[in-house]
Parts: C-alpha cells; structure tokens; sequence
C-alpha cells in the first residue's frame, strides 16, 4: 500500500489529463552521486530522509531507477519567448515523476530537471550543468526562507557525465519540488491548436488543483483568471520589494500557481537602478527590474486569450469580462507593493501621503546608486539613534538628509515606540540576499574544483535572511569593485 513506499506518488496530472504530455523515461547517466538533500523540505513532504539521502537516493533523484508507482512524464507547453510566440515548447531536458501530498495536505510536484532528450527537446541535449542547477537550488531556497512562493529544491545530485556548452562542464540534475508546473504556455499550446475541449479539460483541472474554491462560482473561468492574477500581482510585488530580477518572464516561465519559477539568469540588484537587467540575452532590457510588473500583465493577457472561448459564449462579452480582468492588474499590484513598502519603511497606518514619502527615498536611492537592500536594513538603526550607517550608502547623502526628517515626521504619527518599529522593519528587511559576487564564488568551488563548502555556507546564510550575524558579515556585503558589472549566462 500507500504508506509503504518510500516515495508514495499520487498522479493526476498523468491519469486525468492524456494527451497533454508525453509518457518517457529519464536517460541513465554514468556515475549518479548525491551532492546535496534537502531534509527540511523532505520533513514537509513526509519522505524519509535517512533513506532517501543515500545512493538509493543518487539512484532515484539521477533518474538511473525510477521508484514505484512514479510515472515519469515529459509535459507539452507553448509560450512567448522574449515577445516571440513559440507553439512548441514542453519539458525539454525535465520530466515529471509524479505528485504526492504533503504535510499540510497541499499536491507538490516532483520533477527531474537535466534528465534527458524528451520529444520536446528540440535542437537541446537534455542536460543540465552543475553550475545553473546550483544556481536554481540556491536562489529558490532563498526566495522560500524570504517568504516568497517558489518551486524548491529537494536534491542535486552529480551525474559523473560531462556536458557541453561553450565549456565542458561537469552534469547534474535537480529534483524540484513545485505547486505544479502548469503555466499561461500551457493553456497556450491548445489555444494556439483551437483545442477548446483540452483548455476546458485543463481549466477544470487548474481550479480543482489550485483555486477549488472557485468550482462553484458564477464565472469559474473569468474568476480563475482573476485568481491567478492576484496571485501574480502579490508575488511580483514581493519580488520587487526584495530586489529580485527574474530575467526570463516568457509566459511559460509564469506559474499558474503563483509560484516563483525557472530560475535561470535570475539575480538580486545590489544599487538601486530600476533598469537592471543581468541577463546577457535580454539585450532589450524587456525583463528588467522595473518592466517586471508590466511584463506580468502583458503574460496574463496572453492567459485571458485563451480563456476567451470558456468565459462566455459571447466573444464580446467575454473580452470585455476579461479586458476589464486584466486592466485591474496595475491597481492591484500596486496594493501589494506600496503595503510592503510602508512594512520596509516601518509604517503600520495608511496616510496619502506615504507613496510620495517611498518615492522620494527611492529617487534619493537611484541618484546615488544606493545598495538596495542595505538601505532598507539600515533603517531601523536610524530610529535606534544610528543613522551613519545607512547615511553612508549614499555617496552625496544630501537627499537623503532631506528624506530622514519626513520620514522621522511620519512615524512619529505612528503608535508604536521607536524600538518596535524597528524590530518590525529587521522582519521585513533582510540583511543577507543571495549576493551575486558570493553565488559565483560558491559555484565556482564547487563547479571547479569539487569545493562545496562555500555553496553550504552560501544556503546557511540564506536559511535565515533577516537574522544578523557577526561571523557571516561578509555575506551582507555588496559586490566589490573589482566584481565588475554582473552578467548571468543561462
Ligand atoms: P527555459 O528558457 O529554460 O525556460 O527553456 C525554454 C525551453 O527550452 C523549454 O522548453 C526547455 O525545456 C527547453 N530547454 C532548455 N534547455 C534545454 C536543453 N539543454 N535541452 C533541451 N531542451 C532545453
Ligand atoms: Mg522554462
Ligand atoms: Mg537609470
């Protein structure tokens, strides 16, 4: 039964939707070993991590053995890359293994990323480099512990294989563990077919997995819409309030569930400059920092296209149902970001006024190439009776000096005492972000020379953003000159 397998696989992805994947196998690969395990995320799932963590463990999350009851599944999706519609895409070097229930009782995903050629491969090999799965493994461990929904990483393992890009690099494949991996492409891909029967199929199954409190609404469809684009609404919204660039915001890089997904040429701005763009192929800057928000609302009105056909029988009437859907996006993001910045600022009340008072301090930031996140943190120092260190991040603090006592004026408004206020701020403001100088430094150890020391370190520090410690100091730091601007390549 059930309770007895070591991975107990609950498939309905596989069973209820035929016809929207490809049954394959994961490819073997030479010398499977397991490099990393991630047991508090096992504990969520309820795995047994003594033996999962393991070489049966290497075996499984390599794809050499596929564990019971699995049903290893290539997905098909299609998607808008960089503006370009691509009607064939799908899982090209991932498969799906299967669903099981966690903890909570919520249906996770998990899936080999880097285990093969599938149909959907295309010109690809499959594969996946060590450095990218690290890469994915780190950014998304510490989007979690910042609070933010994303798909995570259960496992990494080595797969003894070497792959070729410009370089060779050594192989690995990554377990992710996701909401599911249902995204605006893969309602795409039968848009794009005018399968109207397979979106309907698959609509039904998105709301019954993801939003069920919607089954019994007047307008399932136009409120599915709506659900997802809350729920992209509030995670762009955190995004932006950490500083995170995704890079890559094809729509089939968006989650259905709301979840942070694919991270590829993904970073975290050090100054404050909304045009950051890190990704060497987004030579546009279409996905950088600050288009994040208006570039989720170019990819749900994708998604409401192919809704268009469930909403309402009318065409018209269902444009214009879901028009009005799409133009509530900007308004509700904006509710999302300006709530969190009046948390990062330490403000509890709502006055008019508060945006401008953001602004003004952004603006003071972007002018003197401010470090982002140091900023924020440094904040709650001032109203300890400190304010030289974050004075000292703007090179001219004249702005700054200006902002201080308007900001002071404000909080004084505030019931609360200067010492809780800023205790609230360090919970909202995290000290340590995945500093790009630091990632390259741990995949480099790890990728040249075998050194996963610094790449362990690398998650310790990012277990536990907000908790300031004297030994981790470096890790709080941004990039040093000598860093040079950053490029991602993924
Ligand atoms: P991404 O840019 O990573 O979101 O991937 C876009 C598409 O390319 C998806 O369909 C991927 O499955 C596919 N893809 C990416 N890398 C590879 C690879 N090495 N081999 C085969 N397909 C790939
Ligand atoms: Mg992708
Ligand atoms: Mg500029």
């Amino acid at each position: 039964g059930k309770a007895t397998l070591l991975l107990p696989f609950d498939n309905t992805y596989a069973h209820d939707l035929e016809g929207f994947y490809a049954p394959w196998r994961p490819a073997t690969v030479p010398a499977p070993r397991l490099l990393l395990f991630n047991q508090a995320l096992a504990e969520e799932l309820g795995l047994d991590s003594a033996a999962l963590d393991t070489d049966l463990g290497a075996r499984i999350f390599s794809g050499n053995q596929i564990p019971e009851e699995a049903h290893p599944l290539a997905q098909v999706y299609a998607g808008h890359q960089f503006g370009q519609f691509s009607p064939q895409l799908g899982d090209g070097r991932a498969l799906l293994l299967g669903e099981m229930i966690d903890r909570h009782g919520r249906r996770r995903d998990m899936q080999l990323k880097g285990s093969g050629r599938t149909p959907f491969s295309r010109g690809g090999d499959g594969k996946a480099a060590l450095g990218p799965v690290l890469r994915e493994y780190v950014i998304g461990e510490a989007m979690h512990a910042l609070g933010i929904p994303t798909t995570r990483a259960l496992a990494a393992v080595a797969t003894g294989e070497i792959i070729h890009r410009e370089t060779p690099l050594p192989g690995a494949i990554l377990t992710r563990i996701a909401a599911s991996h249902i995204r605006i492409g893969t309602f795409q891909y039968f848009a794009a077919r005018n399968e109207n029967a397979k979106i309907k199929q698959l609509a039904d199954y998105t709301i019954a997995r993801h939003y069920p409190a919607l089954e019994n609404t007047g307008n399932p469809y136009l409120d599915l819409f709506a659900a997802v684009s809350a729920a992209q609404a509030a995670l762009i919204a955190r995004w932006m309030l950490v500083g995170f660039i995704h890079g890559v915001m094809n729509t089939d890089n968006m989650s259905i569930a709301g979840e942070t997904i694919d991270y590829g040429p993904c970073a975290f701005m050090d100054a404050y400059d909304p045009d950051t763009v890190f990704s060497s192929i987004d030579v546009q800057g279409r996905y950088a920092y600050a288009r994040q928000p208006q570039i989720a609302q170019w990819n749900l009105t994708r998604f409401a296209e192919t809704l268009i056909g469930l909403v309402s029988p009318d065409p018209e009437e269902a444009v214009r149902l879901l028009t009005e859907q799409v133009n509530a996006f900007p308004k509700l993001y904006a509710h999302h970001w300006l709530k969190g910045m009046r948390a990062k600022i330490g403000l509890s009340t709502v006055e008019e006024d508060d945006l401008a008072l953001v602004q003004t301090l952004l603006s003071a930031m972007e002018d003197q190439r401010a470090d982002y996140t140091l900023v924020f943190r440094h904040l709650s120092a001032a109203l300890r009776g400190d304010a030289a260190q974050v004075r000292a991040h703007f090179a001219d603090p004249t702005r700054f000096d200006l902002w201080l006592p308007q900001w002071k004026a404000r909080l004084a408004r505030e019931s609360i005492t200067a010492e809780l206020c800023a205790e609230a701020m360090d919970r909202v403001n995290p000290i340590y972000i995945p500093r790009n100088h630091k990632v390259e430094e741990a995949l480099t150890a790890a990728t040249n020379a075998q050194d996963f020391a610094p790449f362990k370190t690398l998650l310790d520090v990012l277990a536990q953003p907000f908790e300031e410690r004297p030994e981790w100091a470096d890790h709080a730091q941004p990039a040093p000159e000598s860093f040079g601007p950053f490029k991602t390549f993924c």
